[in-house]
């Protein structure tokens, strides 16, 4: 799926898989290192939280320029950045969860978020908007992008799941997000990401999603197939 337009540079890549450093003062990864001289985006304008498979998303601008990649971070537990500053670059980490890449061109705001199960259930997209609503943008405007994540093939789920989402989903709304198939669960993020878009008022014409799973396809790395450690790196960044 091509994400970079003339809004926007956008993606989702590989790399060797390590996005992370261990330690605060650690230089960058050599993939952030590769990535930016691809990109022609200096490390000192990218962005990077620590994530936490939660539904805290934080407003970033300048100043958190090469937080996460460079120097050490303020935005701990947030799995979303929202700015609406041009030239800084969001990226998180996903590893069959799903990149959620958000805009109001019109506005001139982003939101790159980083949605796990739990985050799909909780707060985190009305949160991603909310944000973007502060710097002006309008839910009816955005465009909602979702990049390769673990397809409804293959993410089976227990039953505690589908009792989980119950309490954020009605009945209908359940029927589009899971599948039952040879007495299996499987839980359609996609479905889920874009129930929750609707409810905050994005029209389906402005939702989109890559075709391709990174946990049954090549290229990508995926939790459950059995990567440990090992990341893609979703970025967005407004030209
Ligand atoms: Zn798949």
């Amino acid at each position: 799926m091509q994400l970079t337009d003339d809004f926007v540079l956008a993606g989702f890549t590989a790399g060797s898989g390590i996005w992370t450093r261990n330690e605060p003062d650690d230089p960058p990864s050599r993939d952030y290192v590769q990535l930016s001289r691809t990109l022609g985006v200096p490390l000192t304008m990218t962005v990077r939280p620590y994530q936490a498979n939660a539904s805290r998303v934080a407003i970033v601008g300048a100043e958190h320029g090469g937080m996460g990649v460079l120097r050490d971070n303020v935005l701990t537990k947030t799995d979303g950045l929202v700015t609406a500053e041009r030239g800084l670059m969001l990226s998180i980490i996903a590893a069959d969860c799903v990149p959620i890449y958000l805009a109001d061109r019109e506005a001139g705001v982003i939101g790159l978020l980083h949605c796990g199960r739990q985050a799909a259930a909780g707060e985190l997209i009305h949160n991603g908007i909310a944000c973007m609503a502060e710097l002006g943008a309008v839910p009816a405007r955005l465009s909602l992008a979702l990049g390769p994540h673990i397809c409804p093939d293959c993410y089976e789920v227990g039953a505690e799941v589908r009792e989980e989402f119950a309490q954020s989903f009605d009945a209908q709304e359940l029927e589009r997000i899971f599948r039952v198939r040879n007495g299996g669960l499987y839980l359609d993020m996609a479905a889920a990401i874009r129930v929750k878009a609707e409810r905050e008022g994005i029209a389906p014409e402005n939702m989109r999603s890559a075709a391709e799973c990174t946990c049954h396809g090549s290229g990508y790395y995926s939790y459950r197939r059995g990567d440990r450690g090992l990341q893609n790196l979703a970025y967005m960044m407004m030209h």
